[in-house]
């Protein structure tokens, strides 16, 4: 028997859904990055790179953007972090949280407040919960707030005051851009693929029991997941999730490729998270949402880790691909380790 057997299929909002209100994308999860392919399919690889959308286009360009701008207009010179004073770490972390708040609640406000595309593409047919004990106050949006932007901006800007501090004081290898412009962008487009590879093993990492039970734990309190969830972890996660931007410490970069590390990992999530397949915009074709591949982590716990631009799930056989055959097999492993 196979799920669409076994349930049955309920139309909400046009969208067809399993008796507990499951709804998956037709064509399952993301493909793995082609980059990767064997035999190479280098046509496909430019595309997944330089496609729109694909791996720069737009996410990755806005990103930068967002990096370069806040390094030329809203970080303190480097010649005031020369010895850590209140001022300017304050200045750091209010221009954080301020952009984490506007970034998270742009995407919260217009699928999860205003509800403009109602449950159309969305995943589960739950919203926030509320009056569940599990949940700082019983409300899980004021959990996620609070775990976003208590631990996540202290951790996150304490690691980039660190790294200031060390620009100013040059005790870690600066990278001028006007000398190697090429080396400046290359490394600036591989962050992505970079924080791929570190999120993966912490990740792995944090699934290890006692470290799941002492801190991973928090984030999978969220099953059914909303923009806010997706940096909604513990202290001793958010210091293994940031510190990634460590390879800038040893790999001479320059201070706009730090903030491009430890922005993307703060930003990313609250699309990642979104709860939504597409992004419906009317007069255009539709925009890709959030992320089903990490969505079913959240609901099965045992599979996909990481993410598909580095498929590495595909390669050591954890990876659930979002089919009636995928939902087979996992349940028939929980009903295995529950009998145990
Ligand atoms: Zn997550
Ligand atoms: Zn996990």
């Amino acid at each position: 028997m196979d799920d669409k057997g076994s349930e049955k299929k309920e139309l909400v909002d046009g969208m067809p859904r399993d008796s507990r209100g499951f709804w998956q994308p037709e064509k399952g999860t993301a493909p793995p990055n082609p980059l990767f392919s064997w035999p190479p399919k280098p046509g496909a690889a430019l595309k997944w790179f330089f496609g729109i959308p694909g791996y720069l286009f737009p996410w990755q360009v806005i990103y930068m953007a967002i990096a370069i701008l806040t390094w030329l207009y809203l970080q303190p010179a480097l010649s005031r972090c020369v010895e850590f004073r209140i001022d300017w770490i304050m200045e750091m972390f209010v221009r954080n949280v301020a952009m984490l708040t506007i970034i998270t609640s742009l995407w919260h406000l217009r699928f999860w407040s205003l509800k403009s595309q109602g449950l159309k593409y969305k995943y589960t047919t739950e919203w926030m919960a509320k009056g569940k004990r599990k949940f700082l106050k019983s409300s899980q949006l004021f959990d996620n707030v609070f775990w976003t932007l208590v631990s996540g901006g202290i951790i996150w800007t304490a690691y980039e005051v660190i790294f200031m501090w060390a620009y100013a004081n040059q005790i870690i290898p600066y990278l001028d851009p006007k000398e190697h412009p090429i080396y400046f962008v290359v490394m600036l487009c591989s962050i992505q693929l970079w924080r791929l590879f570190h999120f993966y093993w912490a990740h792995r990492l944090l699934h290890w029991p006692p470290l799941y039970r002492a801190a991973h734990y928090l984030h999978h309190k969220n099953i059914n997941i909303g923009p806010w969830s997706g940096m909604a972890m513990h202290p001793i996660e958010h210091i293994l999730y940031f510190s990634g931007v460590l390879i800038h410490w040893i790999i001479p970069s320059h201070p706009i490729h730090v903030l491009m590390n430890t922005q993307h990992a703060a930003f990313t999530p609250a699309q990642g998270h979104l709860g939504f397949e597409t992004f419906e915009i009317k007069g255009t074709k539709n925009v890709p949402g959030g992320s089903f591949f990490h969505q079913l982590h959240h609901r099965y716990f045992e599979c996909n880790y990481g993410e598909q631009d580095l498929p590495f799930d595909h390669w050591f056989g954890t990876s659930h691909d979002g089919s009636p055959e995928a939902h087979q097999r996992m349940r028939e492993k929980r009903k295995k380790s529950h009998n145990i």
